[in-house]
């Protein structure tokens, strides 16, 4: 794992509509400096609040992952963490002119691009690194996950389960690095069952959602795309599970310290793995603590 903290080398931008609210929105990457994190700064409200991207922060994961400060909100950030994750940033800020990110092409991928014609480029300062040294356990009903002890670097295994409906159960395991990472896992999109369709559209969300961006799995097993409804061209053949696994690593990375274990996770979403990024967090944070009073 890289032991130094990364920005990017000059500033970089994107725009585009949000999957949830579909409003068109508009970001801008700047570098920052060693130990500053990741922080959203809303540019279009009064005061230009800056949220930090942190556990501490987290307000909401419906169905996505909100981070709140005071009133201002972002929200949708997931897929842009996870880019963020496999690129090894650690310092960026990132003004954006509305509340949620841009869909983008519904992973990673989208983002990542971005950031490396920014050239990812070295700090003067050490990445933090937990070392997962005994199991971290987080549950809820049939979703788990435990991170275990690794001799090296990060591990993660996932296994998507619907009970046998929907579709098979499948499993994805991979080690976490840039090149894994970018070539396996960061441009499975999201998807969306079909029946969380109705619920959807009466919530008022799903306004950005694309025949492109996003996939639908239907009862009976069939893969279409959400709005012609014409049978989906996957970009894996279990893009599914993928996904889920870069939506945990997104996650995770709110908890603001690179991780050495093995995430071993089974049904989880947005809400369990945060509840693993604060605990692996707290510990760190205790850890740390009782280092420097040494
Ligand atoms: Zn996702």
């Amino acid at each position: 794992m890289d032991t130094l903290q990364k920005t990017i080398g000059k500033p970089a931008e994107c725009s585009g509509t949000g999957m949830f609210r579909g409003e068109s929105v508009r970001i801008a990457f700047k570098p920052a400096p060693a130990n500053s994190g990741i922080n959203f700064v809303r540019v279009d409200l009064p005061h230009r609040p800056k949220i930090p991207a942190n556990v501490h922060f987290l307000s909401s994961t419906v169905k996505r992952v909100f981070l709140k400060k005071e009133d201002a909100e972002v929200e949708g950030i997931e897929h842009l963490m996870a880019a963020l994750a496999g690129l090894g940033i650690d310092n960026l800020e990132i003004e954006i002119h509305g509340r949620e990110v841009p869909a983008g092409d519904g992973s990673a991928k989208y983002f990542m691009d971005v950031l490396r014609e920014a050239k990812i480029v070295n700090l003067d300062g050490k990445k933090q690194i937990f070392k997962i040294q005994e199991p971290i356990t987080v549950i809820n009903g049939k979703a788990s996950i435990v991170a275990l002890p690794h001799d090296e670097g990060l591990f993660f295994s996932y296994t998507l389960d619907f009970d046998g409906f929907f579709i098979e159960q499948q499993t994805y395991e991979m080690e976490f690095n840039e090149e894994i990472f970018s070539r396996e896992v960061a441009s499975a999109r999201t998807f969306g069952l079909s029946t969380y369709v109705e619920e959807f559209k009466k919530m008022g969300l799903g306004k950005g959602i694309t025949d492109e961006n996003s996939f639908i799995i239907h009862e009976d097993g069939k893969i279409t795309k959400p709005l012609s409804m014409n049978p989906a061209e996957l970009r894996f053949p279990n893009e599914h599970v993928r996904h889920k696994i870069l939506d945990l690593i997104g996650d995770l990375y709110l908890a603001n310290v690179g991780i050495q274990g093995h995430i071993v996770a089974k049904r989880s979403g947005h809400s369990l793995n945060v509840e693993l990024a604060r605990k692996i967090a707290n510990i760190s944070h205790l850890k740390r603590k009782m280092l420097n009073s040494d």
